[in-house]
């Protein structure tokens, strides 16, 4: 069908000081264009690690990564990451920021600075582009930074942890907002984050990893039945709480 990313059979081991270390094991899934797929696991489960594999920026193991049916090795230009820091760079206007993507992937041109100014301008940002980062709030650099991964036309977006330096009441309006501007650009997302509800409240799949090395433990559809759902309306349903009590005792029976 189409399967826009499928992982298969992906392990890998650390060299740690001590010995090896297996930090994911077996690992298996796949996604669906357009999907908002979220992975929670107990910490040091391997996360990041899968993450950062998918991304090309960290070798595997073993297993194999496809992206639209075609193996890839390294990395893709079809994958934007987003990490918890928005690693924006001080000394930079917004523009300059936004463009930077474009710059290191050495995609600049007048369609492409065209392209980062409409995204800029479509998501409220124009005002603010000969401003520095420091003189934007928290939650606005972080819409910042999916901009400038957004530039470069990516088909799917890694975030790892990428609200979770906010606080809670900012961390809720920007995933609401982020989640907005995903939904809008059709990107498929799979995002890594510990926080249960923020899995629940903005994605279609919810993955559990077991306690390290990690693997698949289970797969849980995430359905409220609105048509116009959003990070926010959907935290008013019965079923949030539903979702929220199986997935904290799966994750509970791996935290003891
Ligand atoms: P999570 O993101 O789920 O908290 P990580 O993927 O960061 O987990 O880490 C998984 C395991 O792999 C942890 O035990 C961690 O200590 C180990 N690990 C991560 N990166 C490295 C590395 N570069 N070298 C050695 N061990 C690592
Ligand atoms: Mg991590």
């Amino acid at each position: 069908m189409n399967e826009i990313l499928e992982v298969k059979n992906i392990s890998k081991k650390y060299q740690g000081k001590e010995g090896e270390i297996l930090a994911i094991n077996n690992v298996n899934f796949s996604i669906k264009e357009g999907e908002f797929v979220s992975i929670i696991g107990p910490s040091g489960c391997g996360k990041s690690t899968l993450l950062s594999i998918i991304s090309g920026l960290e070798e595997k193991t073993t297993g194999k990564i496809y992206i639209e049916g075609e193996e890839v090795n390294g990395i893709s230009d079809r994958i934007g990451y987003m990490l918890q820091r928005d690693c924006l760079l001080e000394w930079r206007n917004i523009l300059s920021n936004t463009i930077f993507g474009l710059e290191i992937k050495n995609k600049i041109s007048k369609e492409s600075k065209d392209y980062a100014k409409n995204l800029l301008k479509k998501y409220d940002l124009y005002d603010f582009i000969d401003k520095y980062p420091s003189e934007l709030s928290g939650g606005m650099r972080q819409r910042v930074a999916l901009i400038r991964t957004l530039t470069t036309k990516p088909k799917i977006l890694l975030l790892d942890e990428a609200f979770s330096a906010l606080d809670y009441q900012t961390r809720i309006m920007v995933t609401n907002d982020i989640y907005e501007i995903l939904r809008k650009e059709k990107i498929t997302v799979l995002m890594v984050t510990h926080d249960i509800s923020e899995a629940i409240s903005m994605s279609d799949r919810v993955l559990v990893l077991t306690k390290r090395p990690g693997t698949i433990k289970n797969i849980h559809k995430i359905d409220f039945g609105i048509e116009n759902r959003t990070p926010i309306n959907c935290r008013e349903k019965p079923e949030f709480s539903k979702y929220f009590n199986t997935l904290w005792k799966e994750l509970g029976v791996d935290e003891k």
